[in-house]
């Protein structure tokens, strides 16, 4: 049992002295026996109800407390513990409207997406498999919990689940899981973009998005995406590039906007339908136009300070999968070579300029600023006090 569990143990000891049976469950028992990642979120399923969950230690959070789930506070760890439930009344192939909690751990499985994702660990390290889960791992194999169709029309989200678990863990996707996916891909449209946003990332930075693309596409999954029912084949050329993983969300949405033809404005646009955050908007939108100048190689100081280090990263792993990259050490070394990184250090301030070089305070006050920034950032004036007052002067002749 690997460490991570190993400090989570008395909390299972602590529910099974109270009397309720409480297992390690999904994602983490998965790539502990997969043993190459790794474990993040160790999560304890109980019988307990929450409030008896509640009743057994002194440090909780009430989480998700509709959904069952309670934090547990112990030393300096918190652990997700949610009780077993199933649920059954899905009405518009979304979330359940309501989870009913159980006792049983079975019946919790049941409800769970897939085989690998279906396993629960005892204390003890006995694995708890009603599925075949295990073989299933072992074989490299994505497949549904009982009748697809039917798990998919639950919950649609589960068929982007099911392909960005493709490209995550390098899997393959069961035969009849896949068809399902390809015959029930239209439930997808029922689907909040954000929730579909979450997995496609998760697609894209994972260690296979070649595999996971191919079948987004093949399915016609990507047909239910905002803005991508004509992108097929640009899709398709992603899966082509070499498969050298990308690490920021950033940089998935500019290779996306790059390949789908996209400027600055259709980008913004794009990553708008998809309901992402103004500061992934604006990084992005900008790192498109820096993307075009990486390619014909006509990068400017004044474009790596505008930029920032981590746009710059970002752009670069873009440029790097398009056979056009730097090694980050040389774009590094470029960056830390800018005289300033910030207007901040520029050697002067608005008030020097008033009180020592005579400029009215104004409109004009900004663009002397901003003149004297550019000038300092191409090397053409030396970042000293002296040399920016008598700039100012000049300029205001
Ligand atoms: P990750 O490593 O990305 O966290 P995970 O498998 O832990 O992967 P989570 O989204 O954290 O994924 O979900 C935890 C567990 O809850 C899953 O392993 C699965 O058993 C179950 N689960 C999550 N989402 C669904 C869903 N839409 N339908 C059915 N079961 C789900
Ligand atoms: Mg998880």
């Amino acid at each position: 049992i690997p460490e991570e569990f190993t400090e989570a143990i008395p909390i299972i000891q602590a529910i099974e002295q109270a009397g309720y049976a409480a297992y390690f469950v999904g994602g983490s028992v998965r790539d502990a026996i997969l043993g190459n990642k790794k474990i993040h979120d160790v999560d304890i399923a109980t019988s307990a109800y929450p409030a008896e969950v509640k009743a057994i230690f002194r440090r909780t959070i009430d989480t998700g407390i509709q959904h069952g789930t309670v934090t547990v506070m112990e030393k300096d760890n918190a652990y997700e513990v949610t009780t077993f439930r199933t649920e059954s009344t899905y009405q518009d192939f979304r979330r359940p409207d309501h989870v009913t909690f159980v006792r049983s751990l079975d019946e919790d499985l049941k409800r769970r997406d897939f085989t690998i994702n279906a396993l629960a660990l005892r204390h003890d390290g006995t694995i708890i498999d009603l599925f075949d889960g295990l073989t299933d791992l072992k074989h490299g194999l994505i497949r549904a919990v009982g009748i697809p169709e039917e798990r998919f029309h639950e919950d649609a989200l589960r068929m982007m689940r099911a392909v960005r678990f493709q490209s995550q863990l390098n899997f393959e996707l069961e035969p009849l899981t896949e068809a399902a996916i390809a015959k029930e891909h239209g439930l997808l449209a029922k689907i909040a973009v954000e929730r579909i946003h979450e997995e496609f990332v998760k697609l894209l930075l994972g260690q296979n998005r070649a595999a996971g693309l191919k079948t987004f596409v093949e399915t016609d999954l990507y047909q239910k995406c905002p803005g991508f029912r004509s992108a097929g084949a640009n899709l398709l050329r992603i899966a082509d590039l070499p498969d050298q993983r990308l690490v920021r969300e950033k940089s998935v949405w500019l290779l996306i906007a790059y390949e789908l033809g996209l400027d600055t404005t259709a980008t913004r646009h794009l990553l708008r339908q998809w309901k992402s955050s103004n500061e992934l908007v604006n990084n992005v939108g900008n790192n498109v136009t820096l993307l075009a100048k990486f390619l014909a190689d006509h990068i400017t100081n004044w474009d790596l300070y505008a930029a920032g280090l981590d746009n710059l990263l970002s752009v670069n792993e873009v440029a790097t999968l398009l056979g056009a990259g730097q090694t980050s050490a040389t774009l590094m070394t470029a960056y830390s070579s800018l005289a300033i990184h910030d207007k901040h250090e520029l050697a002067v301030n608005g008030a020097n300029l008033i009180q020592q070089a005579g400029v009215k305070p104004g409109p004009l006050l900004g663009d002397i600023l901003a003149k004297l920034e550019q000038q300092v950032v191409e090397n053409q004036l030396a970042n000293d006090k002296a040399s920016l007052l008598a700039a100012a002067k000049e300029l205001l002749n």
